[in-house]
């Protein structure tokens, strides 16, 4: 689960990072207060404005916005509230902005040799060593990713202890590697173990912290955080109520906020081949074994193991609500979900669904695949119905329902 960059601040601040202060507004028309809120006791006031989206890349797109003035403040957050924000990390059409942060701007540093103090940071699961790792490079800001691809080198690895966590010797280590001095060091090497700690806490996925800067005010200098990232564990999140409250709906797609209601696992892929299945391995199987046979699965669509009827029913919606899905395979292993529940909700499912044409039942071709617990009775079940699921075929076995959906898309 993602959330939005100011409740990350604010996470960071609570563990004791340093992080400039900000409100967020969800109409134009309160930039100018804000600003002026923002920018209370700086000699030269600057803001800036920033899209609040589950997406990066809002730098490069144009949705991070130094201001200087109310007028900027306001022409700022009315063009991004206005426009929708495309970069590399959301979908062809664009994301529509709703919340904007308006937070006091720092002035980055100069670096000695060129660029600005800006540098990157961030906490994650490293799978092929299975420890968290400590990611950070002195090359930070909005190029990160074209850094990682081009100068591998540019980026600091340093494994996190199972229990340890991360510890102030390798802290403090990275800050040197990352060219930090004096000061800087330690207040660095702070924020390190700190988001470690955090990290671990709140079961996060990943904790990411670009650019972190080196802020100057005056004469004085330190390490501040200005932006914030972070992906949570779900499994994790009983555990956390105070996160799971973050959730913000509305960045979900349509598929994905229905899927979440039935506690069914959906991931959209670019193929034609619906796929209804219980289990996550026997998803992958599923998708693997469509491939194999020349198809393209359209989703990854796991019902669990304990699915209800109004689940299937469900989840079928949200397969058909994809205007690419040309046919749909059902493979359902029964174990603890019995064969017959299954049956039934696909029944109803065909006997409810509605088309935008205002007709009833399913237009594409459906293949079933049943194994397992109360097999015979599903497969009662659904002959006894074929009436209203003309276009299904059952299946023998795997081989032969994969097979048969990749042969009725084709033609
Ligand atoms: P994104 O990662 O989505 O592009 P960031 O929050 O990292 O958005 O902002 C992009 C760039 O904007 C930063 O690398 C930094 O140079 C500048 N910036 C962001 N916030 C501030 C701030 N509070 N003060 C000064 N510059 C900022
Ligand atoms: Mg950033």
């Amino acid at each position: 689960m993602k959330i939005h960059e100011y409740q990350g601040r604010d996470l960071l601040s609570k563990y004791g990072i340093p992080v400039p202060s900000g409100q967020v507004i969800t109409s134009f028309e309160h930039a100018a207060t804000v600003f002026k809120t923002a920018t209370t006791g700086m000699g030269s006031p600057v803001a800036v404005v920033k899209a609040q989206v589950h997406a990066g890349g809002r730098g490069k797109a144009g949705f991070v916005k130094l201001v200087k003035t109310t007028e900027e403040a306001t022409d700022a957050a009315k063009f991004m509230l206005t426009n929708r924000m495309t970069s590399p990390q959301t979908p062809p059409e664009g994301l529509e902005v709703t919340k904007l942060l308006v937070a006091s701007a720092v002035d980055i540093a100069d670096r000695a040799g060129g660029g600005k103090e800006e540098f990157y940071l961030a906490i994650t699961t490293d799978r092929r060593t299975r420890r968290n790792i400590l990611i950070a490079s002195r090359e930070g800001g909005v190029e990160i990713e074209q850094v990682a691809h081009d100068r591998p080198d540019a980026i600091i690895k340093e494994p996190l202890h199972p229990l340890l966590g991360l510890q102030d010797h390798q802290a403090r280590r990275v800050a040197f590697a990352l060219g930090f001095k004096g000061k800087h060091v330690a207040q660095a090497a702070d924020i390190m173990v700190k988001l470690a700690k955090l990290f671990v806490e709140k079961d996060c996925v990943l904790a990411e912290i670009n650019p972190l800067v080196i802020a100057t005010t005056g004469t004085e200098s330190s390490v501040v955080a200005i932006d914030a990232k972070f992906n949570f564990d779900e499994n994790g999140l009983f555990r956390h109520p105070e996160i799971a409250e973050l959730a913000d709906p509305s960045e979900e797609t349509p598929a994905e906020a229905r899927a979440h209601k039935f506690n069914l696992s959906y991931i959209p892929l670019d193929g034609n081949i619906g796929c209804l299945v219980n289990g996550a391995g026997l998803a992958m199987a599923t998708m693997d074994i469509i491939k194999l046979h020349g198809g393209e699965p359209a989703n990854f669509l796991d019902v669990g193991g304990g699915a209800t009827e109004e689940a299937v029913t469900e989840a079928f919606g949200i397969i058909l609500s994809d205007p690419a899905v040309k046919g749909v395979m059902v493979n359902i292993f029964g174990g603890i979900m019995k064969c017959d529940v299954i049956a039934q909700g696909i029944i109803n499912a065909a006997r409810g669904f509605k088309n935008k044409d205002g007709s009833v039942g399913f237009k594409v071709p459906l293949v079933v695949r049943l194994e397992g617990t109360n097999v015979d009775a599903g497969r009662k079940l659904l002959e006894g119905a074929r009436g209203d699921i003309p276009t299904m075929q059952a299946a023998t076995d795997l081989t032969d329902a994969a097979g048969k959906i990749c042969q009725a898309v084709k033609g």
